[in-house]
């Protein structure tokens, strides 16, 4: 299975985890909350995982313009 990592802002594909297998302990997804799960992480019938992060370019941005997203849930 892989993992695949999108911007939550503006959809960029930041990256994939090939060939790893589920362990959702040291992905972190078990530290979320159930609402935060259903928000950021998304389930394939093939088995991958999507989950939504940000992009440099948005964190970037957010660093800027901090009141950006002041509304957006962020990774911290
Ligand atoms: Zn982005």
């Amino acid at each position: 299975m892989a993992i695949h990592y999108h911007c939550r802002h503006c959809g960029v594909k930041i990256g994939s985890l090939e060939n790893i297998s589920y362990d959702s302990g040291s992905l972190g997804i078990d530290k979320l909350t159930d609402a935060e799960r259903q928000e950021m992480v998304s389930y394939e019938g093939s088995g991958d995982i999507h989950i939504k992060s940000i992009c440099e370019d948005c964190q970037e941005a957010l660093d800027r313009n901090p009141d950006f997203h002041e509304h957006d849930y962020l990774i911290h």
